[in-house]
């Protein structure tokens, strides 16, 4: 690589000159973590006797029977503590702040979730800890802001602009430069400058050593191919990850397709022709704006996914054709769910359900003695309300409504 920090063209760590000084501080200690085997160890003991690694590999019997094609098994990060991968990079860095000797951690949260994985890893280290939150989010998300509440962090409600993620983005960024001394950003996804890409996916790499290992110790041989839902990318790269070096194994990245790519509602950065390079809170790669580089609005049914950036590294891996993506529609995510809760008791979050929906569509052209293996991200609990409400059924309306609006006055 030619640049730290570049995947081909995009990466980078465009900074305000006062954050400059910081996160030289945070890339030497990153380095020096990643060179060290005892920081690594720390880190899969904690994660195997707090959270639960290595998570299993499950054989999705009913499914495959049911498609008639390949042999189909799922990865399951929704048994991580707080119900998904994002545990995996908040204890991460969790273990790097201590290494740095800082005391305070904050963080950006849309639907909440990283938010309450960031409080719960501050509880467990005993930092203190600030969650920024657009207003219309924390309205939206009471049960996520009572958690992170009851777990020691302050919320702060975000009001300026359209009070929604990228205002509560630009508010931490405020904090950190007032706090840089004590404070550490803990970013959510493989975004942002570097090294955060690098280093979100370094402990998100945890999914696909698993993978492999297991996959191999199982079936006896590689995954013929791998999906993983594509918000900011980290689950998606973290199971990615243990297959980069192997030509054979074909990797796909999901994005939201909305109400559909053509209808402009969607979160397809990679999958649509709408999204454009541009540097935007503090690094390049596609984003979704239009032609003065304002940001436009995004849909997707899975709140997780709704984000206007995408990696660095994956626009690389798009280009150079080592990632194929495609996009899935809340509608088909909704019918993937149904199913897969059917056939297998499994509940995917709404986020992990895109990359069921593109799997199905692949698995019964595929053969008996070939492999998929699909990255269940999240357990889908939380979509309580939003699923319900997709599948219309009569008998739930009422108790929809009346709890919906208990929850999200
Ligand atoms: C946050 C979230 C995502 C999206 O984030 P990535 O960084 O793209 O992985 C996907 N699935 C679940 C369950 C999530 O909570």
């Amino acid at each position: 690589m030619a640049k730290p920090g570049y995947y081909g063209p995009y990466g980078g760590a465009f900074l305000p000159e006062i954050l400059v000084a910081t996160f030289d501080d945070f890339r030497e200690a990153f380095a020096s973590a990643k060179a060290d085997p005892s920081f690594w160890q720390d880190y899969l003991d904690l994660m195997s006797t707090y959270s639960c690694r290595p998570t299993p590999l499950t054989h999705a019997e009913n499914l495959t029977k049911h498609f008639g094609g390949a042999q189909i098994y799922i990865k399951r990060e929704d048994l991580n503590h707080t119900g998904a991968h994002k545990a995996n990079n908040v204890m991460g860095q969790g273990l790097l702040v201590k290494r740095m000797g800082k005391t305070r951690v904050i963080a950006e949260t849309g639907a909440g979730q990283h938010g309450v994985a960031t409080a719960t890893m501050a509880a467990k280290f005993g930092f203190e800890c600030t969650i920024y939150m657009g207003e219309v989010d924390v309205l939206r998300q009471r049960p996520n802001v009572f958690w992170m509440e009851r777990l020691g962090a302050t919320v702060i409600p975000v009001t300026e602009g359209t009070r929604i993620l990228k205002d509560a983005i630009n508010e931490a960024f405020r904090d950190w430069v007032r706090n840089m001394d004590s404070t550490h950003y803990v970013m959510g996804t493989a975004c942002g400058p570097h090294p955060f890409p690098e280093m979100v996916t370094w402990f998100q790499s945890i999914i696909g050593l698993e993978t492999r290992k297991q996959c191999l110790e199982r079936v006896g041989k590689l995954p013929d191919r791998v999906f993983a839902c594509v918000g900011g990318g980290s689950n998606a790269m973290g199971i990615f990850s243990g297959f980069l070096d192997d030509g054979d194994v074909e990797l796909v990245g999901v994005e939201a397709g909305g109400h559909g790519v053509d209808s402009g509602e969607h979160a397809a950065r990679l999958a649509s022709p709408d999204a454009s390079v541009g540097v935007a809170q503090g690094y390049k790669t596609y984003f979704l704006q239009d032609q003065d580089g304002q940001m436009r609005e995004t849909h997707s049914v899975a709140a997780g996914l709704d984000y206007v950036g995408v990696s660095p590294i994956l626009s690389h891996l798009r280009e150079t054709g080592r990632v194929r993506f495609s996009a899935a529609t809340d509608k088909e995510v909704v019918e993937a769910l149904e199913l897969t809760i059917k056939k297998e008791g499994l509940i995917p979050a709404l986020e992990s359900a895109h990359g069921f929906v593109q799997a199905f569509k692949e698995a019964p052209d595929m053969s008996p003695d070939q492999v998929i293996v699909i990255n269940q991200s999240g357990r889908g609990d939380k979509d309580i309300f939003t699923v319900a409400d997709a599948f219309g059924d009569p008998k739930w309306e009422k108790f929809i409504k009346d709890k919906a609006e208990e929850y999200h006055a």
